[in-house]
């Protein structure tokens, strides 16, 4: 029987058949040309559909399975981390480059955290967020990590999850508007994460431990 192809990116759709593909699009970011490039490959392929998913990317629905490493060489792409245990694209909101409400700089922190961590693999998926603003609109609070943008700074969540079991993520710490600052707290939550022991989701391991602990674990780590 089929089944996903991890290394391909590849989902096996409800037809038992075929596959659905999702082409990286680094915080849904994206122009006419590589619009263009997505939409030939899907011509050239015979793909009929394509779904614009949470995760900000831009799907191939309806893929055949012979197809699968053409397509990915004509989008001259590694397949995309849509699946597995491992960093999923990092979902950014606007913030202060096209959003009025914004106060912080989402999409130039956001990029560089997707350029670090996307595809990393870790003891389980891990979805991070940023968002320029306290409205969330990247989700942040569902995210295994989430930063907002405050007018003062940034905020960091852990442990937020959207899925069977939703959970609001805790707030570990604040930084100044310093990406810098940003990126090292970010980088120790993922050390951390990667050498706990745990394969649970981070929010269940920030469940567990408690926000004080957890933040006393990772600052100190
Ligand atoms: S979170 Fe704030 S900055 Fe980002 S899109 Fe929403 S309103 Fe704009």
């Amino acid at each position: 029987m089929k089944k996903d192809i991890l290394e391909k990116g590849a989902i096996l759709q409800r037809d038992r058949e075929t596959y659905a593909i999702a082409p990286h699009i680094p915080g849904g970011i994206t122009d006419t040309v590589t619009l263009r490039k997505i939409c030939d490959v899907a011509e050239r392929y015979g793909v009929k559909e394509l779904k614009l998913t949470s995760a900000q990317r831009i799907a191939l629905m309806g893929v055949k399975e012979e197809d699968l490493d053409a397509i990915w060489s004509d989008l001259d792409q590694q397949p995309g981390a849509a699946i597995g245990l491992c960093v999923r694209s990092v979902k950014i909101c606007p913030g202060t480059t096209w959003c009025k409400r914004g106060v912080q700089d989402s999409v130039t922190l956001g990029l560089k955290i997707d350029t670090l961590y996307h595809a990393m693999e870790l003891p389980n998926k891990m979805k991070m967020g940023i968002s320029g603003c306290m409205l969330n609109c990247a989700e942040t609070m569902v995210k295994d990590i989430g930063v907002v943008g405050t007018p003062k700074g940034w905020r960091i969540y852990v442990g937020g999850n959207a899925g069977a079991r939703p959970r609001i993520g805790d707030l570990l710490t604040e930084t100044a508007p310093d990406d810098d600052e940003v990126l090292a707290v970010v980088g120790r939550i993922v050390a951390y994460y990667k050498g706990c022991g745990s394969e649970q989701r981070l929010g269940r391991i920030v469940e567990q431990m408690g926000i004080e602990e957890f933040r006393k674990a990772v600052m100190e780590c």
